[in-house]
C-alpha cells in the first residue's frame, strides 16, 4: 500500500498541478474551513488521548495551526515569487534571480505531545511551497490521528496528500521510500534512524528533536513572576512539551522563595485538589507514565509526587537538589516533573549545563543584562527567553528548531515555506552583447587576470 501512494503522488506531482499558486492556496483554504468545522471535535480528540483541558487544545494546538494557514494563505503568492538580485557585472547583459521550487514528496512524521499542531503546521508550510505530502501522525495520540485522517480525506486527494496511520512498522517502511524531503518530530533517538534513512537517497530533513533544558534563575530576578511563568510553561500539556524548561538552577540565596512561589503558582493554576482540575491534563502514554514513575524514586519530593494509575495522571512535582547522575538529571523528564538545583557562584552553572548537549530551549530569569548576555551567548541551543518560557515559540517571525543534538533546521511562518522550498539560482543572459574574453584561446595575461580577479 504504501508503495502505491507513494507511486501516486510521484505521478501527480509530475502533472506540475502543485506548482500553481491558485491550486495551493485553493487547497489551504479547504482545510482552514475544514479545521474550523471539526475544531471542536479536534479538541475532543485530544482530551480522549490525554485529558488535554479545552482552552489548551485549542491556544496551542487548533488557533496556532488556524493562525500558520491564515498566513500562508495570505503570503503564499509573494512567497512563491522569484527574488530578483542584482546582477553581476561579469554576466551583464543579464537578470538574475532565485526561484523557490518544491521539492516533490513530502514525509511528515509526528509525535503524540502536541499531536494536532505538530502534525498540520509542517503540512501547512510543505503545501504552501508547492509538494505534496504523507502524513505519519503517532501511534499513542489514537483519536488525534484518526481526526486529522478524517480531515486529510475529506479535503485532498490522496495522490496529493495523504495519513497513513500506525506505529513502528509503518514508519519504517515508509523511510524505506525515496522522499524528496523529510520531517521528523521526536526523539533524538528516532531522530537518528530517520537521518540514516535519509541519507541513504540523499534527501534532505528537517529533524525536530528534544533536548534537557535548563532554567537559571539568578539572585536578581524576579521572583514572583519568574515562578509563575515557569510552572505555567512547565505544567502547560502536563509538562510533555519539547521546550518547557527541564531542570532549575536557582541561586541558593532565591531557592526557598523561588520554591514558595512556585507552590503557590501551581495551586493557583490548579487547585488544592490539583487531580480534580479541569486544566490540568494527563500523561498520555502508560510508558512514559511508568518512566516517571521510575525516575521519581528515591527523590525528595518538594510538592506532588502523586500517581494515579488508572489515570495517568501525575501531579505538578517539586524536586529538591537530585544528584547529577541520577534518573531524573540524566535526560530529558517530558513530564510534571520539576527538579530545583541550587547555585551559589555562576562558575557552578558550566559543568551543569554543559553536561547535555545544545537544548532545544533555555532560560534566564535576571535583572542582570549582563548576567543574561553571557548565558545567551555562552550556550548553543536552539531558542529560548529571557525572563519567561515557551514563548519564543509564539512569534512565527522566530524559526523553532534545534541545534546539534536537538535537531537541524527551523519552521514556522514564511521559515516553513523556505524549508519546504529548494531556491534554484538563475541567470538570464541577454543576446546582444558577448565578451570573448573567457573563451580559448586565453588572451588575457595571468597578470591582468589576478587584478581583474573573475571574469564570469
Ligand atoms: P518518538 O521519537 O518516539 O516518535 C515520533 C514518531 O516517530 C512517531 O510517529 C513514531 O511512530 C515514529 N517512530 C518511533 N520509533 C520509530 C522507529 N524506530 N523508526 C521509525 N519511526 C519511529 O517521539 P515521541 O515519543 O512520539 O515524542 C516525544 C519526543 O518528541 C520528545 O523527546 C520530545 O522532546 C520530542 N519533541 C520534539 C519537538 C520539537 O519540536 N523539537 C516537538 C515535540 C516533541
Amino acid at each position: 500500500m504504501v508503495k502505491q501512494l507513494v507511486a501516486a503522488q510521484n505521478d501527480f506531482f509530475a502533472t506540475q498541478k502543485t506548482k500553481d499558486v491558485s491550486f495551493r492556496k485553493q487547497y489551504l483554504k479547504k482545510l482552514q474551513q475544514e479545521i474550523i468545522d471539526q475544531e471542536d471535535a479536534i479538541c475532543d480528540a485530544l482530551y480522549a488521548d490525554f485529558k488535554k483541558p479545552k482552552f489548551e487544545s485549542l491556544a496551542t494546538e487548533t488557533q496556532l495551526a488556524l493562525a500558520e494557514l491564515n498566513y500562508a494563505i495570505k503570503n503564499i503568492a509573494s512567497w512563491s515569487e522569484p527574488e530578483k538580485v542584482s546582477g553581476s557585472w561579469s554576466n551583464f547583459p543579464s537578470k538574475e534571480w532565485i526561484q523557490p521550487e518544491p521539492y516533490g514528496k513530502v514525509l511528515i512524521i509526528s509525535p503524540w505531545n502536541y499531536p494536532f499542531l505538530l502534525a498540520i503546521s509542517p503540512l501547512i508550510g510543505a503545501l504552501a511551497a508547492g509538494n505534496t505530502a504523507i502524513l505519519k501522525p503517532s501511534e499513542f495520540s489514537v483519536h488525534t490521528s484518526k481526526i486529522i485522517s478524517q480531515i486529510i480525506r475529506k479535503v485532498f486527494p490522496p495522490e496529493y496528500v495523504t495519513v497513513v496511520e500506525g506505529g513502528v512498522e509503518v514508519s519504517s517502511q515508509l523511510l524505506a521510500q525515496k522522499w524528496e524531503y523529510i520531517f521528523f518530530t521526536g526523539s533524538t533517538k528516532v531522530g537518528k534512524i530517520v537521518y540514516k534513512s535519509a541519507a541513504e537517497h540523499l534527501t534532505p530533513v528537517t529533524l525536530e528533536l528534544s533536548g534537557k533544558n535548563p532554567c537559571v534563575v539568578d539572585k536578581t530576578a524576579t521572583i514572583s513572576l519568574a515562578a509563575k511563568r515557569i510552572a505555567w510553561g512547565k505544567f502547560i500539556n502536563a509538562g510533555q512539551t519539547c521546550i518547557a524548561p527541564d531542570y532549575i538552577l536557582v541561586h541558593q540565596s532565591v531557592k526557598d522563595a523561588l520554591v514558595d512561589n512556585l507552590k503557590k503558582s501551581i495551586t493557583e493554576f490548579y487547585g488544592e485538589d490539583m487531580e480534580a482540575s479541569n486544566d490540568f491534563a494527563r500523561i498520555a502514554t502508560g510508558k512514559h507514565y511508568d518512566e516517571l514513575k521510575t525516575m521519581l524514586k528515591g527523590e525528595k519530593v518538594l510538592f506532588g509526587g502523586k500517581f494515579t494509575d488508572n489515570d495517568r495522571y501525575v501531579a505538578p512535582t517539586l524536586v529538591d537538589e537530585p544528584e547529577r547522575d541520577s534518573a531524573i538529571m540524566e535526560g530529558e523528564i517530558f513530564g510534571p516533573v520539576l527538579p530545583l538545583i541550587s547555585y551559589t557562584d555562576e562558575s557552578e552553572l558550566h559543568p551543569i549545563i554543559s553536561k547535555y548537549p545544545n537544548p532545544l530551549a533555555f532560560y534566564v530569569f535576571s535583572s542582570s543584562k549582563k548576567f543574561q548576555k553571557r548565558l545567551m551567548d555562552r550556550y548553543s541551543f536552539g531558542g529560548g527567553a529571557i525572563n519567561d518560557t515557551v514563548v519564543h515559540i509564539s512569534n512565527k517571525d522566530l524559526p523553532f528548531g534545534g541545534v546539534g543534538q536537538s535537531g537541524i533546521g527551523g519552521y514556522h511562518g514564511k521559515h516553513t515555506f523556505d524549508l519546504f522550498s529548494h531556491h534554484k539560482s538563475i541567470a538570464k543572459r541577454g543576446t546582444w552583447l558577448d565578451v570573448p574574453l573567457r573563451y580559448a584561446p586565453y588572451t588575457i595575461s595571468t597578470g591582468l587576470m589576478k587584478k581583474i580577479k573573475h571574469l564570469f
